[in-house]
């Protein structure tokens, strides 16, 4: 039984502020901290729930934040530039756990709201519908019938995944009460919460369905600066709505996806 593990890191128990989960900055540190004792917690319950092997994807920023010395040795983890693929050896596993994820961008109260890019993603859309990294992210895995079976995160965003994937499993380790705070669970009853969350989620797997998007997908996505469109020239694909907003249609999620960011 494989299991998938995507860790962002402003969803992570113990994180509030930007400066935690950005290198520059001296707190960053105690941020790696966090994000790799989570991910350990995820780990030890996978394997208590059942799981055989498991695949962790460190996903924040430029994907080298999880301290790489004091991970768990029951799992094999993908670090820095991924490749070709967000979800390298997703299409080979039972299951996924979107784990540290955080609100889409503009949700009120939400710690560390934002969709992929604060400084240039303003709002995006999935077929009409507002959406964020835990949509993109569910969807990838629902391209390959895999279900998200987890999610860790403030209340907002477990909100935002139990909506998409009814009866997921929710490890709510803060409660957002602004953009940049929040209430935070001790540190030890946060790991606690995440290892048996993993393993409810590993043994229930197959009673959760997979996010699947209905082709063909429509991805729009309104910028936050002006006159950084990209160019239509031989993209048939591409439609501009207005100034900061453009679309792209793909025959399904990925190569919507594909279209959109390259990749
Ligand atoms: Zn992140």
């Amino acid at each position: 039984m494989k299991v998938f593990i995507m860790v962002d890191m402003e969803g992570c128990s113990g994180i509030v502020a930007s400066e935690q989960v950005i290198p520059s900055f001296p707190d960053y540190q105690e941020g790696r901290r966090y994000m790799t004792e989570d991910t350990n917690a995820c780990v030890e319950g996978c394997i208590e729930g059942g799981a055989t092997e498991i695949i962790v994807r460190d996903a924040h920023y430029m994907g080298r934040n999880m301290l790489w010395h004091e991970l768990s040795p029951h799992a094999r983890y993908i670090q820095g530039n991924s490749g070709s693929h967000r979800m390298p050896g997703v299409w080979d596993c039972d299951c996924v756990i979107l784990l540290g994820y955080h609100s889409m961008a503009g949700t009120r109260e939400g710690i560390l709201e934002h969709t992929m890019s604060p400084e240039s993603w303003q709002n995006f859309w999935i077929n009409g519908k507002l959406s964020g990294e835990f949509a993109i992210d569910a969807a990838i895995a629902g391209f390959y019938d895999k279900p998200v079976v987890m999610v860790s995160g403030d209340d907002k965003t477990c909100a935002e995944a139990e909506e998409l994937v009814p009866g997921i499993v929710k490890a709510q380790v803060k409660k957002g009460l602004s953009l940049y705070g929040g209430e935070l669970l001790p540190r030890e009853k946060a790991h606690e919460l995440i290892r048996k969350s993993a393993a409810e989620a590993v043994k229930k797997f197959r009673e959760i369905k997979p996010f699947k998007v209905p082709g063909p997908v429509t991805l729009r996505l309104e910028l936050v600066s002006r006159n950084s469109l990209p160019s239509p020239a031989n993209k048939p694909w591409l439609r501009i709505i207005d100034g900061r907003t453009f679309e792209v249609e793909g025959s399904d999620f990925i190569d919507a996806w594909q279209k959109l960011t390259g990749r």
